[in-house]
Order: C-alpha cells, then structure tokens, then sequence
C-alpha cells in the first residue's frame, strides 16, 4: 500500500495538485454554518463557528481567537456536525480461508471513513500488531481511526490460553500491558478466579475491564457475579437470575422471558454498580435471517481482493437460535434503556467479509432506533457513552471546548431519521480533515488474501 506510506503531512503539501491526496488539510480549522449536535441538550444547534487548533477544539460557537492561516469550511444549512463515532466492541479480526487475523490495512481506513474515530478493539488475537498499528496511526505513519487498544483477550477466546492461568499469572499480563499503554481490558470464557484477579489488577492501573461472560454454568461467570466483583462493562447480555447456571447462557437466551422481573433486578444491579452495558444489538442479527436492518447501503465488498470475495459468497450462516436471541434482546434493551441504564455502542463484528464492522455502527444506531430509543440518546450511546465507559470523557465522545477534534459532517438531521448518519461529508480526526470517498477508494480490492499462499 504504497500511498500510505506518504507521511501525512507529505500528503496534505501536496493536497491541491495531488489527485490521490486523502487528507484535505491539517491546518487549523474554522468551520461555520450547518448544526452541530450538542450532547448535552441533545439537540442541534446552528453553528456559528467551531474553531480547532492543533487538533483541540478550542471554541464552539465563537469567532474568538481566529487568526490568518485558519483553514475555514463553510457548511450548508442541512449540514450535521457530530461527535465521532466510539466504537467499544470493534473487532479489526477478519476470517478468510479458515484463518483468523487482525486486518490493519484496511479496517482503519474503512472505520474512518464511517465518522468511527475511536475503536476499542474488544479482545485481540494479535495484540502486539495491534499495538504497533496505533503507534504508526497515532504518529502519522497510517491513517485511520483511533485505536484504544485491549491487548490480548483474558479467558479461552485468546488462541492457546491456558484454562489454569493462576491469578498471579493475571496479575503479571496485566502489568505488561498496562505498560505498554492499553485502554481496558477484554475477558471472554475466563474463570471466576481469574476474572476477579484481572479486575482488581486492571483497577490498580486505572483501567477499565469488560467481559463476555457466561450464565454461572460451570466454570463461566454470570454477569451478576462480575457485577458484584466491580466490573466496568459487560458485553452481549445482562444475564442475572433470569439466566440460570444450570445450562449454558446460549442455551437459555433465545428462550429467555424479555418481561421476566428477574431482568429488573439485574438492570437495578447495572444502575447501582455504575456498569455499562454494551447491547451489541446487530450482532447477533448478522447471524440471523436478516429481514430487516441488514441492507447495504453502500456496496462493502468491494474493498476485498478478487480472491477474497470468492471466498465469501454467503459463508455466514444463517441460524434460527440467533434470530431469537436478536428478538430477545430487542426487547431488554429497551427495556434495559427504559429503567435508566447505560449502554455504549459496539458492533461486534469478526468479519468474514459480506459485512465490513465500519460500515456496521450505522446499522448499529438504526437499530437502537428501531427498538425506540430517541435518535439523540442514539447518538450519545454512539458517542460520549463509549468514551465514558474507557474514561475517557475528558478527551472524546462531544463537540466541547478542550476536547480532541474528532467529529464527522453529515448531509440531513439524523435527529429526524437516524440513517442520515451514513451520508458522510467529511470526517475530522484531531483536527486532520478527511473526504471519506477518497479514503474508500485507496482501499478498494485490498482487504485479504489475494490468491491462497497470501494469508498465513
Ligand atoms: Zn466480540
């Protein structure tokens, strides 16, 4: 990949005359006119000037400050300004062949382009790649979205776990990737011992953990157990007393009684301990019979090579277990919403490439509003919900003085209809502008294998 290899400053030199040139410019920003969604109020706010510098936003609705060499946007009244897009349970992994990676050459591209600034890539299977790719994305060696990294997953979804990891073990893995600058931490089929040993750990460095977790039966963890150890998120499903530990939790979920008031209890336990709940609504749907909510809106397969995409034809299959599961939780979720709970945004999706995860938040928000949740509080679950739940509030997740200028243009309110979120203008990421077409386009026929020796 050639072009990326440019450092990002070569490229935004080069902008006027370079017809490949993918970020406009780096300068500092005045942008004007259009709205911008203030996340407090929940509303849009005519916009009378966001002005950014070195890639903060250092006033809203102010011309205070501007001086010469200020590169001004001028925006079209049904133009939309929203905070970027906070991904908490984005997966870089993609299938191909049987073999699964984490694809960095492509994602990042594809998640920016989408107005997804920030990705908590919730479980890793190659966490040093991962690393490296933030440090290249951060220092303007790569573009695409942020990258907070997990590290490795906690629990058997790492390849080669071992079952008997001893909460010294833990204690040590933590240590090592605290150091090496991780966000949080991602556990999945792990033991209560060691979930425990990685919570308290994870909280000594100022780390949040997450879990994919289990109903109790045998050695798994029910959400309510991980609750009442203090941890921060959890993924998937609320579990609680109407999930027994007398069979697995994918036995019991697509029977689960939505209304049970067992549910109650457990969302009151979510309220009281301050945890998130990451509904990854969508994700159990890509695996159902995909009726509704599962168009393309936008043609995803072709930033797969030739190869690639002949290996995809309809490899997902499409189950009936998790089409209830999805109408299950349609249901939860709302209700979950309702009672008062937290929920963050996260798309969940290993792909095996007849949907891309960057494309996927959108579909993700519709499908929050679907269940009748209010477009504003859609667009916080998407935005300042997920940076909160890193804690990292202060920095990301609204169009606020002092924060990092990461936000996307949009064309129409998404506050009337909620799809609007897709109709991508430009994104801004700390202050870089980017045309999410011409990021696209350089990714076009790359993402995997491009003929079977290709993939190792
Ligand atoms: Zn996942």
């Amino acid at each position: 990949m050639k072009l990326m290899k440019f450092s990002l400053l070569k490229i935004t030199g080069l902008c006027a005359f370079f017809f490949y040139c993918i970020s406009l410019q780096s300068q500092d920003l005045y942008i004007t006119g259009g709205h911008y969604f203030d996340t407090e109020s929940g509303e849009m706010i005519a916009n009378e000037g966001i002005i950014i510098k070195s890639g903060k936003i250092v006033g809203v609705n102010s011309n205070q400050g501007i001086t010469r060499g200020f590169e001004r946007i001028r925006l079209k009244d049904d133009q939309y300004i929203l905070p970027g897009i906070f991904d908490v349970h984005a997966h870089y992994r993609v299938t191909f062949d049987g073999i699964r990676k984490d694809e960095v050459e492509v994602n990042p591209i594809i998640f920016l382009a989408n107005g997804v600034t920030s990705t908590f890539p919730n479980g890793e299977i190659e966490p040093e790649k991962m690393m490296a790719t933030r440090k290249a994305i951060n220092s303007g060696e790569k573009i695409g979205a942020r990258i907070h990294n997990s590290g490795p997953y906690f629990g058997t979804a790492f390849p080669g776990w071992n079952p008997e990891t001893t909460a010294e073990e833990i204690n040590k893995r933590v240590d090592k990737w605290a150091e090496l600058g991780v966000a949080g931490f991602k556990a999945k089929g792990i033991n209560p011992t060691q979930l425990e040993a990685l919570i308290k750990r994870a909280h000594k460095h100022g780390l949040t953990v997450t879990g994919h977790l289990g109903s109790g039966y045998k050695t798994t963890v029910n959400p309510k157990m991980a609750i009442e150890m203090g941890i921060d998120r959890i993924e998937h499903f609320i579990g609680g007393e109407a999930l027994p530990d007398s069979q697995s939790a994918y036995a019991t979920l697509q029977n689960l009684d939505p209304m049970s008031p067992l549910l109650d209890k457990q969302i009151d336990r979510f309220i009281n301990y301050n945890v998130y709940f990451d509904a990854t609504l969508t994700a159990y749907g890509y695996y159902g019979h995909r009726e509704e909510l599962y168009d393309y809106w936008h043609n995803e397969r072709k930033y797969l090579t030739t190869y690639a995409e002949e290996l995809t034809q309809n490899t997902r299959q499409k189950l009936d277990m998790f089409q209830k599961i999805f109408d299950v939780k349609k249901i939860t979720v709302k209700r979950y919403y309702d009672k008062g709970g937290k929920i963050t945004l996260g798309t969940d999706h290993p792909s095996v490439g007849e949907f891309l995860a960057g494309f996927s938040s959108h579909r993700e928000m519709e499908a929050l509003s679907s269940i009748g949740i209010p477009n504003a509080a859609v667009i916080r679950i998407a935005t300042i919900n997920g940076a909160n739940a890193l804690r990292l509030g202060n920095k990301f997740g609204s169009i606020t003085t002092g924060k990092l200028a990461d936000l996307f243009v949009v064309e129409g309110n998404p506050l009337d209809d909620i799809t609007n979120t897709r109709n991508i203008f430009r994104v801004v990421k700390g202050g870089e502008v980017y045309d999410p077409v011409k990021l696209l386009k350089s990714v076009e026929g790359k993402m995997g294998p491009k003929n079977k020796a290709d993939w190792k």
